[in-house]
């Protein structure tokens, strides 16, 4: 039977700001708080400990502000972080599906995980829902994302506890995702990036109702992550055909890669190559390929002739300027 973990934290930060902090650890844990909910989502268990915090000796005054702790609240009535992640471990279970309010609790948990020396314990590749982004989705129709006071807000859910602290936040995040159509999100699951694909073998090819992503392993650099062909393809959604590409990749914006393909049988598709910056400071790419209509490509053109324009106009700026500096250089000698 299918489990859900939806599990939310609290952290620290370096009170004396980010150039002193410790590096591998920006966010230190000082709560963890989940509720169990079986597969028709109704809860079955609950789970919260407070850290002791080992890193950082006092707290953020955003901190403090926002979760209402205190530094000798926590060194009292808090564990190590290593006693309450085993526990936490055991309590989760093998077979658990995680669910979160947006990427970053899972990210900080396992940098967390790490400082501290422990065994990651999330399979790999780790899929987990981001209630979050589902929120968006299917209550918005659109891409906002939304902080959790607003979503429970929105729904006019009961406001029966304080917001900011791990346990209750943690069951606010289930209460919204029990509002949502679970049937219809369901597939929209999210790959989790702190572990990368480590080999060709290991890159991921997921199947969403409309779309599929790909996640490529790390690359030294972003030329080398593009200059790769299974980065570049673009696989028929439908058939899994090479597509033949009608407009070839080309820059939008300072992250991204857009491109427009043709399959015989399926027709149009729009592609996307987002790049990221993988834990260790190399690149991975995420390759996203939908089917697009005769509007949906137009708007493709539209953005390369665009893009065409502005890197022209890049281009021209910087002869003008070399022409400058060569005068400046004549008449200084
Ligand atoms: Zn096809």
């Amino acid at each position: 039977m299918k489990e859900y973990v939806v599990l939310d934290l609290e952290w620290n930060q370096n009170p004396y700001g980010k150039e002193t902090a410790e590096e591998s650890l920006p966010f230190e844990v000082i709560e963890i708080g989940a509720v169990k909910l079986h597969e028709r989502m109704e809860t079955t268990a609950s789970f919260s400990s407070l850290v002791s915090p080992q890193v950082y000796g006092e707290l953020h005054f955003k901190i403090s502000e926002v979760t209402h702790m205190t530094m000798e609240e926590l060194q009292e009535k808090g564990r190590p972080f290593p006693e309450v992640m085993k526990e936490f471990e055991a309590w989760c279970g093998k077979e658990a599906v995680y669910c979160t309010w947006g990427p970053m609790d899972l990210t900080e948990l396992q940098r967390n995980i790490a400082y501290f020396g422990m065994e990651n314990p999330f399979p790999r590749p780790f899929l987990y829902y981001d209630i979050q982004k589902l929120y968006g989705l299917f209550r918005e129709g659109g891409k906002e994302k939304k902080a959790l006071d607003t979503a429970v807000k929105e729904l006019g859910l009961e406001e029966d506890r304080p917001f900011h602290q791990a346990y209750d936040d943690a069951c606010y995040t289930a209460a919204v995702m029990k509002q949502l159509d679970w049937e219809k999100a369901e597939p929209y699951i999210s790959v989790d990036y702190y572990r990368l694909p480590e080999s060709r073998k290991e890159e991921l090819l997921l199947q969403f109702p409309g779309y599929t992503k790909y996640v490529s392993r790390a690359f030294d650099t972003r030329e080398d992550a593009v200059a790769d062909r299974r980065v570049t393809d673009m696989v028929c959604t439908q058939c899994r055909k090479t597509m033949r590409k009608k407009i070839r990749w080309f820059p939008s914006g300072q992250k991204a890669y857009i491109c427009l393909a043709y399959c015989r049988e399926h027709g149009l598709h729009k592609g996307k190559i987002r790049i990221k910056k993988a834990e260790d400071g190399r690149i991975f790419a995420v390759r996203t390929i939908k089917p697009v209509d005769e509007e949906g490509a137009a708007d493709i053109s539209r953005k390369k002739e665009e893009a065409r324009i502005k890197r022209n106009e890049r281009n021209r700026q910087k002869r003008q300027e070399k022409k400058k500096n060569k005068k400046e250089e004549k008449r200084d000698t």
